[in-house]
């Protein structure tokens, strides 16, 4: 195929002033970006005039085209029973994935989860799962394949050939402040779900100080688009808009995360992690084809009877990793050595700085500051509080998790700016703000 040899200066500047680019452009930009024709600084100014002046649908499907056909698909067409695939945009304690994949195989569903690493301020899949002694993510594809078919489910690192577009792009993005876009963030979630091959797609998009985007107008944005790109490519997609003012989990980190995941199978935790877990389950159920009333009861019997719970076990041990995490997670996952509670003085619970807890979280080492480090699986917060709670000397708002002394006072330094008592509460915001193609607007019903 011809490649659009437009000079990037003209399509960067056409960008600035508020233009749009054909198809065969934007192919052809990102094209030369991947072979070296067009440098980092090039489309980086690119980017960064899209993220202010907007991009189009059509740029936005011309995007996930060239980035899907970079590299290679998953072929899942004849496993037994509806595929599911599962992706959040991204946010702060976010660990549905553990608790959601484990019930949809419970439903017979086959769940080929591809994950990622945490970005910026939020966690990613693959780092928190790893805290499980053992457990492996790496994954070839017939290996995938196999487990998928045998156990039901499977969740493992995207391969270097599976949209290696996006690697290099996101990479680029993430240090270049031009994350928060719906058209950029759109391409990139769906190219990686398209290549993973599930018939059914169903997305958690994130909006809040914790996500990437903050105005829930662009977390709807970027839903439709993600639903209409998904459904013109024959997959069964939808999204739920759910809130991420706060952290989703009271765990922030890798094994703390996990912990709670199981906690929240064996019926033992049941906060907002659980209840976002069930409607992205029921939601995924409802695009199978259930009816919008079972869906949601399926999904909690399926999670009350234990029915998840062992899934989950299968999936431990198919994976290398010590099933007893199922039974006694905190005692079976790595635990840090300094665990310290910090306390508040006494009154109620005003804001909680959710993208900043997300940050203390990785400077504790949960997350990256560089391309490739390691992450401590141990460290973390737990958030022991929410907004409108009392606290008080004898009623801490977090317990630190932290790999020295140090770091844990370091930490306790910082929090007070973070979780602030007094003045005016922030606003109650539902749990989940917008279903997009689901029910009565699912397209096809
Ligand atoms: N998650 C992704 O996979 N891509 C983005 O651009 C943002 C969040
Ligand atoms: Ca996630």
């Amino acid at each position: 195929m011809d490649v659009d040899a437009t000079p990037a200066p003209l399509l960067i500047a056409r960008k600035r002033d508020g233009g749009e680019l054909t198809p065969d452009e934007f192919r052809g930009l990102v094209t030369r970006f991947l072979s070296g024709a067009v440098d980092d600084a090039q489309m980086s100014a690119f980017l960064m005039a899209g993220v202010l002046r907007g991009f189009t649908e059509a740029e936005a499907v011309a995007l996930t085209d060239v980035l899907l056909a970079s590299g290679d698909s998953v072929d899942l067409s004849d496993l037994t029973g509806p595929t599911v695939d599962k992706h959040s945009t991204g946010g702060v304690g976010d660990t549905t994935t553990l608790v959601v994949a484990p019930i949809l195989a419970a439903a017979g569903c086959r769940v080929a989860k591809l994950s990622g690493r945490g970005l910026g301020h939020t966690g990613g899949t693959l780092d928190k799962i790893e805290a499980i002694p053992g457990f492996r993510t790496g994954l070839s594809v017939a290996e995938l394949h196999a487990q998928v078919e045998r156990v039901g489910l499977a969740v493992a690192a995207a391969t270097a050939d599976l949209v290696p577009a996006d690697k290099r792009l996101y990479a680029l993005r993430d240090v270049t402040g031009t994350v928060p876009s719906p058209a950029l963030i759109a391409s990139s979630v769906m190219s990686k779900k398209l290549a993973g091959g599930a018939s059914t797609i169903v997305l958690d998009v994130k909006v809040g100080d914790g996500a990437f985007l903050a105005s829930e107008a662009e977390a709807r944005a970027l839903a439709d688009l993600c639903v209409r790109i998904g459904t013109a490519h024959g997959r069964r997609t939808g999204a739920l808009v759910t809130d991420m003012s706060q952290p989703l989990g009271d765990a922030i980190g890798n094994a703390l995360d996990v912990a709670e995941a199981v906690e929240v199978l064996r019926g033992e935790a049941r906060g907002r992690l659980r209840t976002v877990a069930l409607a992205l389950a029921a939601a995924a159920l409802e695009l199978v084809g259930r009816a919008p009333e079972e869906a949601a009861a399926e999904a909690a019997g399926l999670l009350d009877d234990g029915s998840a719970l062992e899934r989950f076990r299968a999936l431990v041990a198919a994976q290398g990793g010590d099933p007893a995490v199922a039974d006694a997670p905190r005692d079976v996952l790595p635990r840090a050595p300094h665990v310290v509670t910090w306390a508040p003085p006494a009154g109620t619970v005003t804001g909680v700085a959710c993208r900043r807890l997300g940050e203390l979280a990785g400077s504790l080492g949960a997350g990256r500051s560089r391309q490739g480090e390691e992450v401590d699986p141990a460290v973390g917060l737990e958030l022991l509080v929410r907004v409108g709670d009392a606290v008080g000397p004898d009623r801490p708002a977090v317990r630190i998790h932290a790999r020295t002394a140090a770091e844990a006072e370091r930490a306790a330094e910082v929090l007070p700016a973070l979780v602030t008592v007094g003045g005016d509460p922030a606003p109650e915001v539902p749990l989940v703000l917008a279903r997009i193609g689901l029910g009565p607007d699912r397209p096809g019903r």
